[in-house]
């Protein structure tokens, strides 16, 4: 049989490129897991996914009520579940103000993270069910949220401190909307999100990967600087950050070829060209 795939956030940038890049190898049903139910089918009809090798299912990860509504519509479908990859993300990192998930969650936290958290954790459950031989649970992170990469260096670090932003509800009202306890910002907060993303997988891996043979990782797939991703950013940003990744750093990446390396990350550990870049430096989080 095809191998199932959900990708959270197929509808643009690399979760659509690697929706497309997994259905053209003819082995794979994707699942795209999407907030915007018409954006997700115009965008698949667009790149040219045909009909047979995708569904399209509602999942809002801003609201934790979606994500368990997606798992029960999910699970009333009938189809095993074999590999999962989460990749949905917001990035504000000219907000002034916070802004918040349906349940009152900094926005960019409660997506990236806690959205993609309850999801994994509910999922885990159907990954264990499935006979398919290379099972996995992939989370894009970023260096950005990496203190040991020269990216991650750039300010504002990511840092999680001591976590009382999060003990006390990320609600910007009796706690901070940070989860260090700090002051908003936006840009941060995107990096706190993807160190989380890092942590939840190795925490997976060592907790579920003996027991289930379930693979979990966390990839980076390099700066794919002309998604949508930045479109909250100042308008010269958008202007030049593709050039200056393209000819400065070099690290810049086509939506394409990221969707393709992204669609590689099916395979065992050892034909996987582009696995795990993601260690996390743990002087990031104290706690
Ligand atoms: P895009 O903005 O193009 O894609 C993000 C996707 O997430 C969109 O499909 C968007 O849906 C979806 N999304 C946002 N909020 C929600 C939500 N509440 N519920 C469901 N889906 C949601 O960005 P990229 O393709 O660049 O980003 C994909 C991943 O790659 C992210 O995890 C990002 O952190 C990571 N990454 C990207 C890098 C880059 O250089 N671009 C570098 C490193 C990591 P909609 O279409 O409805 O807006």
């Amino acid at each position: 049989r095809k191998g199932n795939v959900l990708i959270t956030g197929a509808s643009s940038g690399l979760g659509l490129a690697t929706a497309k890049a997994l259905a053209e190898t003819g082995k794979w049903h994707v699942i795209m897991g999407c907030r915007n139910f018409l954006k997700a089918e115009k965008a698949a009809k667009a790149v040219g996914i045909a009909k047979e090798n995708y569904t399209v299912m509602h999942l809002d990860l801003a609201s934790l009520d979606s994500v368990r509504q997606f798992v029960d519509n999910f699970r009333r479908s009938g189809k095993p579940l074999d590999v999962v990859v989460c990749n949905a993300a917001v990035y504000l990192p000219t907000a002034k103000e916070p802004t918040f998930t349906a349940e009152g969650f900094e926005l960019s936290v409660g997506t990236n993270h806690l959205g993609h958290f309850l999801l994994s954790r509910l999922l885990l459950d159907d990954l264990k069910q499935s006979d398919y031989p290379s099972r996995r649970l992939i989370i894009v992170g970023s260096i950005t949220g990496n203190t040991n990469t020269l990216a991650g260096n750039v300010p504002p670090k990511a840092n999680l401190g001591d976590l009382r932003g999060l003990a006390g509800g990320l609600n910007g009202i009796n706690s901070s909307s940070m989860i260090d306890g700090g002051e908003f910002d936006g840009a941060k907060a995107y990096k706190d999100s993807k160190v989380c993303n890092m942590l939840t997988m190795q925490e997976f891996h060592r907790r579920y990967h003996e027991e289930t043979g379930i693979a979990f990782a966390s990839l980076y797939p390099g700066c794919i600087a002309t998604t949508g991703l930045f479109r909250e950013h100042i308008p010269l940003f958008r202007l030049l950050f593709p050039p200056f990744q393209k000819y400065i750093t070099k690290g810049y990446v086509s939506e394409e070829e990221a969707g393709k390396r992204l669609a590689q990350v099916r395979r065992t550990s050892k034909n996987n060209k582009y696995k795990f870049t993601n260690t996390v430096n743990h002087d990031m989080c104290t706690q």
